[in-house]
């Protein structure tokens, strides 16, 4: 397989991961519980590498979902599915959203809603990178890694088509290979 060319390298994002563990440390220094809710499957390497670096007393949950039709056609409509739920009671609790990246803003705005039913004490969002180009809802995040231009990436988590989800770092995905 040869190598796809590397848009954020290992280093750089192990970096980040360290300040932005940094910043939710401070931010819930004084936390009765933190959950960290982990979008599946993209949010796994980075939500692993995150919080083996959080000091403040935190659970681990896993949320999945799918957005209707393949996202170039004309059926892509932005809705979102739940196909798995969170396994225990938000009610009370820090919970910040674990992403792996925010592209139209859909997702996040129906895990939010969706998570705010739930009444926690608070709900923000840590996404490791944005495509603000291409966001179309209005989406405020807390605590973000990098910010990317319009160009399908993969690995560190993120896939196409089950592929090259476990490179350890962040990779440009030339269309003639999609
Ligand atoms: P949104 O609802 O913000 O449009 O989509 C978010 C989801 O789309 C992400 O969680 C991710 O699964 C997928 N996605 C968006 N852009 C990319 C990308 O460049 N690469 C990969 N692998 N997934 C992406």
């Amino acid at each position: 397989m040869a190598d796809l060319p590397t848009l954020i390298g290992e280093t750089d994002i192990q970096q980040r991961v360290g300040e932005l563990a940094d910043e939710i440390n401070e931010a819930y220094a004084d936390t009765d519980l933190l959950v960290l809710v982990g979008v599946l499957k993209g949010s796994f390497m980075f939500l692993s590498d995150l919080a083996k670096r959080l000091r403040v007393p935190h659970r681990v949950e896993f949320i999945a979902v799918s957005s209707y039709g393949d996202r170039e056609s004309e059926e892509h409509t932005g809705a979102v599915r739940l196909i798995m739920d969170v396994r225990h009671d938000l009610a009370g609790a820090d919970v910040l959203i674990v992403e792996d990246i925010v592209d139209t803003g859909h997702t996040i705005v129906y895990l939010k809603e969706l998570l705010q039913a739930r009444h926690p004490k608070s709900l923000r969002l840590c996404t490791l990178l944005h495509k603000p180009d291409r966001t179309e809802a209005d989406v405020e995040i807390e605590y973000l890694g990098f910010t990317i231009p319009d160009v399908w990436v993969v690995g560190f988590g993120l896939d196409y088509a089950e592929r090259h989800r476990t490179l350890p770092y962040v990779a440009e995905l030339p269309p003639d290979q999609r």
